[in-house]
């Protein structure tokens, strides 16, 4: 292309919203045609001799139409959109549930792992416990328990982690929530999870019923903090992630992590 053809055409396409105001607003991710940058936010204008909505990418300059067409396909790529978005409803679903239920086994974890069944006879071989029972009793408290330090720190950071985890997920998964949301959530959850399984303790030991009560208060706190700093940190330390992880032509994609908090999403 020879340099008049090239600004013939400059001036052509300048023309379409040469003073023209803006029609609307992309506002769903659509992405460039020629650079792959998220044309969300970006106005749309009429081009003055067609009519027809375009918008500008003000990565590259190129225009492009702001509709993104129809043709036969489209009846059926709409079904497999919902098929697909129920499969992900289900997923997010099933994520937030296994991380709930998680919470719960690592207090119940605890609970367990510290009392022994009674009436055993407990020696130490070789720093090996070994217990024989002649008759099971009720559960105690195992005092012969060895490594405790390593095993709480062990047991509660990782209730910590998951906890963040459970934040950071709703942060990134669902973006579209208020903060008032996901703070309830992460609150309510480890309450929520430490009432049952306080209840369920004291089915089965009444009798250590408080001594279990300050483990189980104690990993909901630990959750608590968890979760609070999941859903204060989560977006941002999924931004640093993805600046790290991706290249810059992918990275659009994910532009939402920087637009749910109303960020400028960084350029290439
Ligand atoms: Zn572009």
């Amino acid at each position: 292309m020879n340099s008049v053809a090239q600004r013939t055409l400059a001036t052509t396409s300048d023309r379409s919203n040469n003073g023209a105001a803006p029609v609307a607003v992309i506002d769903l991710d659509r992405f460039c045609d020629g650079c792959g940058y998220n044309l969300r936010t970006l106005p749309v204008y009429l081009d003055d001799r067609t009519g027809i909505p375009v918008v500008r990418c003000t990565e590259c300059g190129r225009y492009q139409a702001a509709s993104d067409g129809a043709t036969a396909l489209r009846p059926w790529l709409n079904r497999l959109t919902a098929l697909f978005l129920w499969a992900w409803v289900l997923t997010v679903f099933s994520g937030f549930v296994l991380i709930v239920l998680g919470e719960g086994a690592l207090a119940y974890a605890t609970l367990d792992e510290l009392t022994v069944r009674g009436g055993a006879t407990t020696q130490i071989i070789n720093n090996t416990v070994i217990r024989t029972w002649q008759r099971m009793g009720p559960l105690e408290v195992d005092t012969a328990y060895r490594d405790y330090w390593l095993f709480i720190s062990g047991i509660y950071g990782s209730s910590f982690l998951l906890a963040f985890t459970g934040g950071m997920y709703l942060m990134i998964v669902v973006p579209h929530w208020r903060r008032v949301a996901y703070t309830g959530v992460v609150l309510a959850v480890p309450l929520l999870v430490g009432l049952v399984v306080a209840f369920s303790w004291n089915e089965q030991a009444p009798h250590l019923f408080g001594w279990g009560l300050t483990y189980v208060a104690a990993h909901a706190g630990v959750q608590v903090l968890g979760g609070v700093l999941g859903v204060v940190l989560g977006r941002p330390a999924a931004r640093m992630l993805v600046r790290l992880v991706l290249p810059a032509s992918i990275r659009p994609r994910l532009a939402y992590l920087w637009l749910a908090d109303n960020k400028p999403f960084p350029k290439a």
